[in-house]
């Protein structure tokens, strides 16, 4: 049983672990001091985090300790929006959730609630256990969970059977390190280290990015690629390779399926195609193509913002199955990363449970908003938002506001900060952090499992996801006998799913950290094989061709039009973890453009502009770079609506169309107009 520091004069420093959504799961050191948090900083019993964390989390006692919190449950007395609260106990809070819940099930029935949740912690505990009981026994609405890795996932599944990744130290070894669609200087900042050595050791470096970021200043080789034109990219690569005898035909036969036919549909990209497309030159993709094909070990780092346009799948699928074409796998240093999640895969995630999923409806995420727009019969009447701050992260936000506003909707939202969308909640509940409760994680980039115990009481009235759930299976009258419900019990059941639980709570105890069944460092095509039926890499898996609408590797056209010609891109930022830790950055933000674009439209530096297209509008200022591609601007994703003039922010601009694979979201196809603002 872990206990948390409890009140005292000294300081004291406690072991913990990230588990918010980013690859590296950092291994923290948190000093508590008079039952608060005073600071959290990085420890080495992750290998990975080396002691250091980054600026976000080092905030995170603000976030604990801070006005935002919910102190307690509240049931809405102004309007929905205005985020006004009258205080209720927890007794009559659940009380009324369970009501409503039952009042849905019975008339309307279970599909018309919907639970909606994403990646707020990525820990075992806080997710899938008690949550995933309710909602199974209740014959709710089932959710995908796409907003984000859904193409990749598929994409990596497809190919690979999500083959475990190169290991972030080991890219020390390789020559040529491609970082494709990811930014780690803002987002799994400790992968950066690992690339510097590397140069320094001699290896190049590729940014395939359409914003020149810090890695991209310190690219030997930087290929500012239009927003959605990755798979041309790609395809040109794999053209090449093949058609100047440098695939390795002999590494194919022994290991991959599929590669004719991917060889086929990447026929027609040759250079001259694929620069009209990204925006490249011709000359600097086969420069591109020469250096890949001519280093070993060459590790490629895709990351997630390829996926987010409508041929997202399929240009992750092109791109990892680069390593396989050109034989860059069975070497320390050579290969791909994408997600290491699946290292984990002899952890069962759903373990605790205790109920399997119904055959009820499936409701993609992306599609949160024409969800809530449907009456009748099918309409959702219950919606209940946890671990995600929905109105800001979906797709075609003001769809998702106008669902929220309906006075018929019964929402529920539990976080433990007043959130977006919990200003549109029936009843708010104050959640944990993780440092106020016991957390099991892993890494999706780092290889490690950790078990992180409660280091503060919880603040105000919070309670643990686990234990709310836990009570509303009593209260709407879905318990059963013999289900699991303090934070132990569950932990032992998804440890014990493993089949090595006695090992890898030896690892655990004491802050430790455990390594997945390939090892700390495994090779891929060494230690780490394709989880696929027969072992090897399927390069045209036909399940996924047949899932695309327009066939696999097929590149679907540029959605700019006259009006709207410009694409937004939104990604990561140095300040929040998706739109975590929001609360609290304040500052204004600032629409980035290229001087070209702002002198056609008549647009000084920093004045006030409105970014709109079909679906909304952004008003904010306008910082002008050349860092920015021409015809790109940029906003950066989890702002809140303190952040803007206009109280929307970039997924308002965001199209709720789907990727090719994974019912992924489409953030890079927001194509917009920016003016003055004075001119509307
Ligand atoms: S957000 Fe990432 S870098 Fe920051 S502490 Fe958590 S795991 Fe480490």
């Amino acid at each position: 049983m872990n206990t948390p520091a409890t009140s005292e004069a000294s300081a004291r420093t406690v072991p913990s672990a990230c588990p918010l959504d980013c690859p590296d799961a950092c291994s923290l050191e948190v000093t508590v001091r008079d039952g608060r948090v005073v600071s959290v900083g990085g420890s080495e019993a992750n290998p990975v985090t080396a002691g250091y964390i980054c600026a976000k989390v080092r905030r995170f006692p603000e976030h604990v300790h801070g006005s935002a919190r919910i102190p307690h449950p509240g049931i809405r007395v102004g309007k929905k929006g205005e985020g006004r609260f009258r205080r209720a106990s927890w007794d009559e809070a659940l009380e009324l959730v369970a009501r409503k819940m039952l009042a849905v099930r019975d008339t309307r029935g279970g599909e018309g609630i919907l639970p909606f949740s994403y990646g707020g912690s990525n820990g075992y505990l806080s997710q899938d256990t008690t949550d995933a009981r309710l909602f199974f026994r209740l014959g709710a609405s089932r959710l995908a969970r796409t907003v984000c890795a859904a193409p990749s996932a598929t994409a990596a599944r497809g190919l690979y059977g999500k083959m475990t990744g190169i290991p972030l130290p080991d890219y020390v070894h390789a020559k040529l390190i491609v970082l494709w669609g990811v930014n780690p200087s803002v987002s799994g900042i400790h992968l950066v280290p690992y690339i510097q050595e590397a140069q320094k050791r001699g290896a190049w470096l590729v940014v395939v990015d359409p914003r020149r970021t810090r890695m991209a200043e310190r690219a030997d080789l930087y290929l500012p690629v239009r927003p959605g034109t990755d798979l041309p990219l790609a395809l040109s690569v794999i053209r090449w390779l093949f058609a100047n005898g440098r695939a390795d035909h002999a590494f194919l036969a022994a290991h991959a399926t599929g590669a004719e036919e991917l060889e086929r549909r990447a026929s027609s990209w040759t250079f001259e195609r694929a620069a009209e497309e990204t925006g490249l030159n011709a000359a600097e993709i086969e420069r591109f193509a020469r250096l890949y094909a001519d280093s070993r070990p060459a590790a490629i780092r895709c990351g997630w913002g390829v996926e987010r346009s409508r041929s997202g799948g399929s240009a992750t699928a092109a791109i990892l199955s680069l390593p396989a074409i050109a034989g860059k796998f069975g070497v320390r240093g050579g290969g791909y990363t994408m997600s290491n999640s699946p290292a984990w895969r002899e952890i069962d995630g759903m373990a605790g449970a205790g109920a399997s999923a119904p055959s009820t409806r499936e409701i993609n995420m992306n599609r949160l908003g024409e969800t809530l727009a449907i009456r009748g019969k099918d309409s959702v009447d219950l919606l209940f938002v946890y671990n995600s701050n929905a109105l800001m992260t979906a797709p075609a936000q003001e769809k998702v506001r106008a669902g929220l506003r309906r006075e018929d909707l019964f929402t529920v939202v539990f976080d433990p900060v007043l959130t977006d969308t919990a200003r549109y909640a029936d009843v708010v509940l104050p959640a944990t952090t993780f440092l106020e409760r016991r957390e099991l994680s892993r890494g999706y980039g780092s290889l490690v499992l950790q078990d992180a115990p409660a280091v503060i009481e919880p603040v105000g009235q919070a309670r643990p996801n686990h234990e709310v759930f836990g009570e509303l299976c009593r209260r709407t009258g879905v318990w059963r006998e013999g289900d699991l419900e303090s934070a132990d019990e569950l932990a032992r059941a998804l440890l014990a799913s493993s089949g090595r639980a006695g090992e890898l709570s030896a690892r655990l105890s004491g802050g430790g950290v455990a390594s997945p069944i390939e090892g700390a460092s495994p090779i891929q095509f060494v230690d780490a094989f394709p989880k696929t039926s027969d072992r090897k890499v399927h390069l045209f898996p036909a399940d996924l061709d047949a899932e695309t609408p327009s066939g696999l590797y097929t590149y679907l056209p540029d959605p700019g039009t006259a009006a709207f010609p410009l694409a937004l891109i939104s990604p990561a930022s140095d300040r929040t973890i998706s739109s975590t830790l929001g609360e609290l950055h304040t500052a204004a933000a600032a629409l980035e453009m290229h001087p070209s674009d702002a002198q056609a439209r008549g647009i000084r530096d920093g004045e006030a502009v409105r970014v709109y297209n079909t679906l909304g509008e952004v008003r904010c200022s306008v910082r002008l770079s050349t860092a920015i591609k021409p015809g790109v601007v940029f906003l950066p994703k989890g702002l809140w609506s303190h952040n803007t003039a206009s109280g929307t922010t970039a997924s308002a601009l965001a199209p709720d169309t789907l990727a090719d694979l994974g019912g992924g979201a489409c953030f890079n196809d927001a194509r917009v107009e920016v003016a003055p603002a004075s001119t509307a």
